[in-house]
């Protein structure tokens, strides 16, 4: 399938900053939009339906996997969570560069889908900062900080099948690396040609 924008498609084990860094990015890059993902976990906090995640019960979210609507749906942490196809077309055919937070089984999954996804994974810069970090936030019972350790062994080891590793050590600088690779994205021949088709067409390359 061929669309003007592109696919990101960011994976991290909890508490490596994925979603701060993607916060940021999107802060800064207006063209790059977030797709709202389903889940069947409840909301947590301020969270809002529509917003953070639709929160489905799961006779919906069967209901939606029946229908084939889900580009990839995957179990994690006990809930399943799904990216809805329609949200990401949509939006990429109108030219939008879209970026998803997922898990790593479902960017996998993507990159099989689309074989233009970006992977990018982002890996803390130690296992004594990952630890704090995920003290610090202060979300979790020790148990629950152990088994996401244990996880994030996992997790990480699945960093080679992406395209693009950030280790989040200065904030900033990883800001700055996931900008940089948007960037560098946007300016393949691939990608140029599907975003300028007319300037291409114009110029008379194939
Ligand atoms: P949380 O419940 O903490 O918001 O998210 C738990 C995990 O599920 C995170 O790793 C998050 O990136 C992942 N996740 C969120 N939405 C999706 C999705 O649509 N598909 C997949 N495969 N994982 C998701």
């Amino acid at each position: 399938m061929d669309y003007p924008g592109n696919l990101f498609v960011v994976a991290a084990p909890s508490g490596a900053g994925k979603s701060s860094l993607v916060k940021a990015l999107m802060e800064l890059d207006t063209l790059v939009q977030p797709a709202v993902s389903h889940t069947t976990r409840s909301p947590r906090g301020q969270e809002k339906h529509g917003r953070e995640y639709f929160f489905l019960s799961p006779d919906e979210f069967d209901g939606m996997v029946l229908r084939g609507s889900f580009l990839e749906w995957a179990k994690v942490h006990g809930h399943r969570y799904g990216t809805s196809k329609h949200a990401i077309e949509e939006r990429m055919a109108h030219g939008a560069d879209v970026i998803l937070e997922i898990d790593f089984q479902g960017a996998i999954n993507v990159k099989r889908i689309y074989a233009n996804a970006v992977l990018i994974f982002i890996l803390p810069p130690s296992w004594e900062e990952l630890r704090s970090r995920l003290q610090r936030r202060g979300e979790d019972s020790a148990e629950v900080i152990e088994l996401r350790l244990e996880n994030a062994a996992a997790e990480m080891a699945q960093s080679r099948e992406f395209d693009f590793v950030i280790i989040n050590e200065l904030f900033e600088r990883a800001v700055f690396d996931l900008k940089t690779i948007v960037h560098a994205q946007r300016l393949k021949f691939s990608a140029q040609r599907r975003a300028r088709a007319e300037t291409f067409e114009a110029l008379q390359i194939p």
